[in-house]
């Protein structure tokens, strides 16, 4: 979430998009679901609002979003010479933050890498947001470009709660960039080009670049997101969706503080003159999540949690729309806009397997809350001490058996169950309207901070996260209880059934 981040930021988003497109083609159903959250070629208009500003339209709002530009960080890149033909220890397939974060620890320890992504230079798309503890954990509090004191949670018309907990926007240009620094003095080698294919042989594998370059490598990373274009996944695909459509925008005017990010906005007043919207709103609801920057520039995202099949985008910007002019926001100009979808929950990629995963490649997204950049950068230290301590100097392990070995690591049957009981969070999310999504988050934010801060950050394992369930429930009012009853039990003998088969 860099301060002036333009449309590329969508498009290099959809180009990662269209390479999961590609890989779930063999699945028509997923396929017409995301061709209908509204994924196809973008219409570009010209600039240009009533006054100046934006107040009425879906379509008068997409008037103020800028032509494509791709932004480049600066950097002599060290390029990979294929007339070489070596074989190098580690191939990292995808430049996101999972695959950097493991390039440049395994390339520290003296491990030769390569790093391949078709665009190794472009800043980062996706406008990340974390909690500060979460970066100050990971002593990377400079890669934080701006830091609200708070949150707030809107629960409805009259409930509105603050969320003692400082959240940050990451300055994803500052991050890549001192990942790349790293990564160069290190001796990381880079090849521009997308990977399509990869052959394994006992103690090497090739991968073969859509440039028609072959590199060899004794362990293949791929860290693709949710283009999931090595790892293999052997059960049906059927994640929830988290679609969200955002602006970072010039404003006359907002209504927020901006000491307080605003976390959720679940209000629902601005439809009121829209029954049919907000009956959808009612069925599937979708909340305001805003970074204001200062008192006229702000970033708004209206957002679907979860929902199968996913929002579709359009209905999302009607939304959004309805929702500014009903707070008064008057759009300016934007800066650049966002499109997000994010699968989540859904199995786990085949456990082990030749190519080894991080991120969103390897089942790593909160499946309750699509967050997902702090918890792999927390783990890209695990997968990169495995690889090293494993492939090591002695090469005593290779192939499969050293795959088997970083799997483990990074998904011991500890985390496996924390997934679990996640993916029952996102079953019962699935199951809730407008009332009762309000009536769970009530709940939610009054729980111990311990707990929701800990379920949000993946900090909780089963036996605790048994305590935050009850403890959620005592919170609950009686109609919710008999709401997370009905629909929670079937979820609830999904996961109980899940865990039992799952076994070290
Ligand atoms: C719009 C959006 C906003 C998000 N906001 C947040 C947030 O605020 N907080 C949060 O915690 N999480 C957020 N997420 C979720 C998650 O953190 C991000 O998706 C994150 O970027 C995933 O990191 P990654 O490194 O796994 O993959 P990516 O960042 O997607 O990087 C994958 C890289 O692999 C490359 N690639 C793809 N296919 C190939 C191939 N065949 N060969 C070579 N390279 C390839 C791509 O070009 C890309 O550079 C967001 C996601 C989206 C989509």
């Amino acid at each position: 979430m860099d301060t002036l981040l333009k449309t590329h930021n969508k498009i290099a988003f959809l180009s990662q998009f269209h390479g999961f497109l590609e890989k779930v083609s063999n699945s028509s159903s997923l396929k017409i679901q995301i061709q209908e959250l509204g994924f196809g070629p973008k219409k570009f208009f010209s600039k240009g609002g009533r006054n100046g500003c934006v107040e009425a339209s879906s379509s008068a709002l997409l008037e103020l979003v800028p032509e494509t530009k791709k932004e480049n960080l600066e950097f002599d890149l060290p390029m990979y010479d294929p007339s070489k033909g070596l074989v190098v220890d580690l191939a990292v397939v995808g430049g996101g933050p999972a695959g950097l974060a493991v390039a440049q620890q395994v390339s520290e320890a003296g491990l030769s890498v390569i790093s391949i992504d078709p665009s190794p230079q472009l800043i980062w798309p996706n406008n990340y947001g974390v909690w500060v503890d979460e970066f100050d954990a990971m002593d990377l509090l400079d890669c934080l470009d701006t830091t609200w004191s708070g949150a707030v949670v809107y629960v409805n018309d009259k409930t509105k709660k603050g969320l003692d907990r400082p959240y940050g926007r990451v300055n994803r240009k500052l991050l890549k960039s001192k990942m790349l620094q790293k990564c160069i003095s290190n001796g990381v080698k880079f090849h521009q080009a997308k990977v399509i294919k990869v052959i394994h042989e006992e103690s090497k594998s090739l991968l073969i670049c859509n440039d028609g370059v072959t590199i060899q490598a004794v362990v293949v990373l791929d860290a693709t997101g949710f283009s999931r274009c090595l790892v293999q996944y052997d059960k049906p695909y059927n994640p929830g969706y988290q679609v969200a459509y955002g602006i970072l925008a010039e404003v006359e005017e907002h209504p927020f503080d901006v000491d307080k990010m605003v976390f959720m906005d679940w209000r629902d007043s601005h439809l009121n003159n829209n029954l049919e919207l907000k009956e959808r709103n009612s069925k599937t609801p979708t909340f305001l999540y805003a970074m204001p920057f200062s008192s006229d520039r702000i970033f708004l995202e209206e957002t679907s949690l979860v929902a199968r099949p996913g929002v579709p985008m359009k209905d999302i910007q009607e939304r959004m729309v309805a929702r500014l002019r009903h707070l008064g926001i008057k759009v300016k100009s934007i800066e650049e806009d966002e499109r997000c979808v994010i699968p989540m929950g859904g199995p786990l990629p085949v456990l082990p397997q030749r190519v080894v995963g991080i991120g969103g490649t390897a089942g790593m997204v909160h499946p309750s809350t699509g967050y997902m950049v702090a918890r792999t950068l927390a783990a890209a230290p695990i997968v990169a001490n495995s690889i090293v301590q494993y492939l090591g100097s002695d090469r005593s392990f290779s192939g499969s058996e050293l795959s088997a070995k970083v799997w483990k690591d990074l998904w011991p049957i500890e985390r496996r169950r924390q997934r679990e009981f996640f993916c029952f969070g996102m079953d019962i999310l699935l199951t809730l309207d407008l009332p009762a999504t309000r009536r769970f988050f009530d709940a939610f934010f009054d729980l111990e901070p311990h707990y929701w801060h800990g379920f949000l950050s993946s900090r909780l394992f089963l036996p605790e996260l048994v305590l935050f369930g009850l403890s959620l429930f005592s919170r609950a009012s009686n109609t919710s209880r008999l709401e997370i009853m009905a629909k929670g039990t079937l979820p609830l003998v999904n996961m109980a059934n899940n865990l039992i088969q799952d076994r070290e």
